[in-house]
């Protein structure tokens, strides 16, 4: 599939320079039959993931979460919520009010993490957490109470208990030592304990994902699927225990956090991988992991489009051949610049200017080519999320015999945000019998923690009843 706005780019291109350019992206543009056909085999994976004797080795992990409900609207009271693992990592305060059906932020502040600190211990990085979280109870009068935490760690995690989470691996760019293996609830509480200043109360371990299905869950109880399009990629939706083989139980049903970003980590994808792909995995900091992730996610867009250029310039395509220094550089093409560049009506006019900030001697007709470059990419990043995305739809319609699927999807992230309708014209077009609501998560992995820890509290609450 091409993007809906590749018209608009391809003016001033000349003909002959537009054909050289279509063979760079061409590996790029994704059929409908391929897309299907990625969607078939992510629906394979989930049941490897899902299987007792296979989710060992399944690259799409299927993590049980422990939350085996939505909220029912009758969650309330006040939490604290950490958010760690997307752009910033921060702090809130989180009140559920019952009465008005409303979750409201109080209070939240952001507290930088240093990249050495990304790199760091895990020591580090958690005192880090501690004394961001002690600063702000302080300056919030919040240090008496022992309010609820609900902490949203946006990694894979081998979830134990709603509060026993081990980390699998780091991704994103973050890689502290001594962590991978360990319960991340453990590590935090310790840190707290070293410092010894204050308390919290009970602690819910939450992937994004997850936040965001449960803060949109309240708005609308049929919110049963949270996917993240941001820094990284992924999706959580609610699967029938009876078919989570390694958690104990036949009825009811839980969320499963799939990591769909580990998708084709098995080399299953390798197929529809470019160069540029394959160079991008080669150099992160985690290469042969988070196959599908790479080609989707924030976090490696620019960089597979600054791949793309180079090659092009290269060949003496672009720029009179004559690559920049910034442009030659790991990481200078940022991911914003390509929703920057794509924009209907500003978009030349920015081209033309980051261009001419990464020091390069543009044409009118580079600049044209360069859009459409941005627009390749970032409509395959939102073809290939459109077939999973169809991939779990489909599957939960399978589950309960359903000929028409009517549900809804929370989504954050802001790949998401900046090219929503290409992934949502895509995903109705591969799972024709689903009818799919989209409903921008308003800071789903902050207030979503909170409405975990409270529907926690509310089934505790009720099974001692
Ligand atoms: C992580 C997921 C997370 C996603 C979106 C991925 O790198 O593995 O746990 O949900 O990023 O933040
Ligand atoms: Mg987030």
């Amino acid at each position: 599939m091409s993007g809906d706005t590749t018209a608009l780019h391809l003016d001033g291109i000349p003909p002959d320079t537009l054909s050289k350019v279509e063979k760079y992206l061409q590996p790029f543009q994704l059929s409908p039959e391929t897309l299907q056909e990625v969607s078939a085999r992510l629906r394979k994976d989930l049941l490897r993931g899902l299987g007792k004797h296979s989710h060992h080795k399944a690259p799409v992990k299927m993590l049980p979460t422990f939350v085996r409900a939505t909220p029912d609207g009758t969650e309330k009271g006040d939490f604290l919520a950490l958010d760690l693992g997307g752009t910033n990592f921060r702090v809130l305060h989180v009140r559920v009010e019952e009465e008005a059906q409303k979750v409201l932020k109080m209070d939240s502040q952001i507290c930088a993490i240093p990249q050495e600190m990304m790199l760091g211990t895990g020591e580090q990085l958690f005192d880090h957490i501690a004394t961001c979280l002690g600063d702000f109870l302080e300056s919030h009068n919040l240090k008496g109470q022992t309010l609820p935490l609900g902490f949203t760690f946006s990694f894979p995690c081998e979830q134990l208990e709603i509060d026993k989470s081990i980390l699998i691996r780091w991704t994103k760019g973050f890689n502290c030592s001594g962590v991978e293996g360990k319960d991340v609830v453990q590590l935090l509480k310790e840190a707290i304990h070293r410092r010894g200043d204050y308390h919290i109360g009970s602690v819910a371990m939450v992937n994004d994902t997850v936040g965001t299905m449960m803060s949109c869950g309240y708005k609308d109880q049929s919110c049963e699927i949270g996917m993240i399009i941001g820094t990284g990629t992924n999706a959580c939706y609610m699967e029938e225990i009876k078919n989570v083989k390694r958690i104990e139980g036949e009825d009811g049903r839980m969320c499963i956090n799939t990591e769909w970003g580990g998708f084709g980590d098995d080399g299953c994808l390798d197929d529809i991988l470019t160069e540029f792909d394959v160079e991008v995995d080669k150099t992160s900091i985690n290469p042969g992991v988070h196959i599908f992730e790479k080609m989707i996610s924030g976090m490696y867009l620019g960089e597979i489009v600054r791949l793309v250029l180079v090659k092009m310039t290269k060949d003496k395509l672009l720029f009179k051949g004559q690559i920049s220094e910034a442009l030659g550089t790991c990481g200078l093409f940022e991911t914003k610049f390509i929703s920057e560049i794509e924009e209907p009506d500003s978009g030349l006019e920015n081209a033309k200017k980051i261009l001419t900030e990464l020091g390069l001697d543009w044409s009118l007709v580079d600049a044209s080519v360069v859009r459409l470059v941005c627009d390749t990419i970032s409509s395959r990043s939102a073809y290939l999320c459109a077939a999973a995305l169809a991939t779990l739809v489909n599957r939960i319609r399978n589950n309960r015999k359903l000929g028409h699927l009517k549900t809804t999807v929370g989504v954050d992230g802001t790949v998401y945000r900046k090219h929503p309708t290409k992934l949502q014209k895509a995903v109705r077009l591969l799972a024709p019998q689903c009818d799919i609501t989209f409903l921008v998560s308003e800071d789903g992995s902050g207030k979503g923690a909170a409405m975990v820890t409270a529907v926690a509290q509310r089934l505790a609450h009720q099974s001692r009843l």
